[in-house]
């Protein structure tokens, strides 16, 4: 099929397209690293790195140019980590007890959508019945409206949409870093020198990674 794109898949692919895809991936990768599968990833995993990032399509922990096998991965809207989410705290007690990362990784990114939704005024029609529908992200966004609001006299000094965007990705990896170290596995692992936590924030527009805050 000819594509004038340079992804792999679209909205038009279907399961057929998927299992092509995949076939096509796994014997690149078994090409490119010989035994990746077969004499590693079956034997198990031994993930350094607890990477934590926004759901964006562009990134993942790929952009450390890692392999399967090193990475335990938490995506969320935003990266925001609530202190009581089950899933913040069940994730953080497996890589860190169970697979004994030695490394946190919380990555926000530039043009994030969720920061964008705030700072542009375009949370409340999240919560439209009639309109998007959304009142679970609605909900869940609140979080980023708030750090928006108490950022706005900072914000005003910022010329552009985008340095006022870039901004609150810094302020957002700063502020789900504070939570991350709060939490109870966390602090025990930073206390017994087993841990460090780097807050980073990942560039759309080159692949590149600027170091935020770090323990
Ligand atoms: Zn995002």
């Amino acid at each position: 099929m000819i594509s004038d794109s340079i992804f792999t898949l679209t909205h038009d692919s279907k399961l057929d397209d998927l299992l092509a895809a995949n076939q096509q991936w796994s014997k690149t990768m078994n090409d490119l690293h010989p035994g990746l599968f077969r004499e590693y990833n079956a034997k198990g995993q031994n993930p350094h790195t607890l990477f934590i990032g926004c759901s964006d399509s562009r990134y993942n922990e790929g952009c450390l140019g890692v392999l399967p096998g090193e990475v335990f991965t938490w995506k969320t809207v935003a990266n925001v980590c609530s202190p009581e989410d089950l899933t913040f705290k069940a994730t953080l007690e497996f890589a860190i007890r169970c697979l004994k990362v030695n490394k946190v990784v919380i990555c926000g990114h530039t043009d994030c959508g969720g920061i964008k939704t705030c700072l542009t005024g375009q949370i409340e029609p999240l919560n439209d019945k009639e309109g998007l529908n959304c009142q679970h992200l609605y909900q869940y966004l609140q979080d980023i409206d708030q750090m928006y609001h108490e950022e706005k006299s900072q914000l005003a000094n910022l010329p552009t949409l985008d340095a006022k965007s870039k901004y609150l990705s810094q302020c957002n990896v700063k502020r789900q870093f504070a939570r991350v170290i709060e939490n109870d596995t966390v602090k025990t692992a930073i206390a017994n020198k087993e841990l460090e936590v780097y807050g980073l924030v990942y560039n759309v527009d080159s692949g590149l990674l600027d170091p935020v805050i770090s323990n």
